[in-house]
């Protein structure tokens, strides 16, 4: 049976923040969604590295339900990403962006990966998301996520891909591009008409909101008293939602509506560290307390 598929980047990242900083910890796209994803399902990761990736590096990404075969070593340095973070943490201001092995990366999906059960397409060049669409078997669903990078350099590309797409997960500075409008009712209706039937705007500490036929569902962010680095919570948001669609194998309202709880849990502990390092130790008691906590939050009496 087919298994949840991401392509995306792995990166080292050096972020600020009013709480901290750290130079050179493991990040990426698509490092963050596997770790989030792994609590619900096998994931398989299509992705490139540098010479420079070490093994203590690798060891974030080594889990029980990630699947590595498909994470390329190539000649050269891993992608670099530089960030910081004011007392506005809803926005990162991106100070480096060094593509490197990024750069002349073309994805191949193993042999064994060609068949998968869902399809995310991380952020990353929209056309080497197109590439990877060419390569697979149509999966029941094909998520993407994108960002302003891409959207202001790449546009036909990303157009494209949207087309293919069942569902665009971004934040909502992004949908506010793409959409080329402020309002983001109006926003969804624009966007879905390039293509993804569902779409889910992130908005950073003030939750997130999804579209999908003619409902609207909208979930706070959890309330954390502290909150290390932001970095990274929109691809473990993207990894939870994923990974419990996966293990639900449905795509019905009220799945997707859980789904963005599983979603909003994973991305609330992402940012209570730098890097991986809560998202990558919690147990499974932990995210089902979380997600309880979620439900508590959001029930109220009509
Ligand atoms: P987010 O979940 O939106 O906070 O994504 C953060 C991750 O995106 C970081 O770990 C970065 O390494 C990665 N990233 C930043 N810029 C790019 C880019 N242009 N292409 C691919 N990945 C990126």
């Amino acid at each position: 049976m087919g298994k949840l598929l991401v392509v995306g980047s792995v990166a080292l990242d050096s972020v600020k923040t009013p709480f901290g900083e750290v130079v050179e910890a493991v990040g990426g796209s698509a490092t963050f969604f596997c770790i989030a994803a792994s609590y619900f399902t096998d994931v398989q990761l299509v992705a490139v590295v540098g010479e420079d990736f070490s093994p203590e590096h690798l060891t974030a990404l080594q889990r029980d339900r990630v699947d590595l075969n498909g994470l390329e070593r190539s000649s050269g340095r891993t992608f670099r990403w530089r960030g910081e973070y004011s007392h506005k943490l809803n926005e990162a201001k991106t100070l480096d962006t060094q593509l490197n092995v990024l750069e002349t990366f073309s994805p191949t999906i193993p042999e064994s990966y060609r068949a998968p059960s869902q399809l995310f397409l991380a952020n990353i060049d929209p056309d080497l998301q197109l590439r990877v669409l060419g390569q697979v078997k149509r999966p029941s669903v094909v998520a993407l996520d994108t960002m302003n990078f891409w959207i202001e350099g790449k546009i036909e590309a990303l157009r494209t891909v949207l087309k293919e797409a069942d569902i665009l997960i971004i934040n909502d500075g992004e949908a506010q591009a793409l959409g080329d409008n402020r309002n983001l009712v109006q926003v969804s209706r624009i966007i879905r008409s390039l293509g993804p039937k569902t779409l889910i705007i992130k908005r950073g500490e003030y939750g997130v909101v999804m579209f999908h036929g003619d409902a609207v569902f909208a979930l706070p962010a959890y309330p954390l008293e502290h909150l290390k680095d932001p970095t990274g919570a929109g691809d473990s948001f993207a990894g939870g939602f994923m990974g419990f669609l996966a293990s639900a194998s449905a795509l019905d309202d009220q799945s997707l509506r859980q789904a963005v709880v599983y979603g909003s849990v994973m991305a609330s502990f992402a940012v209570q560290s730098f890097s991986v390092d809560r998202l990558a130790s919690l147990t499974d008691e932990d995210v089902k307390k979380r997600y309880m906590d979620f439900s508590r939050l959001t029930t109220f009496q009509v």
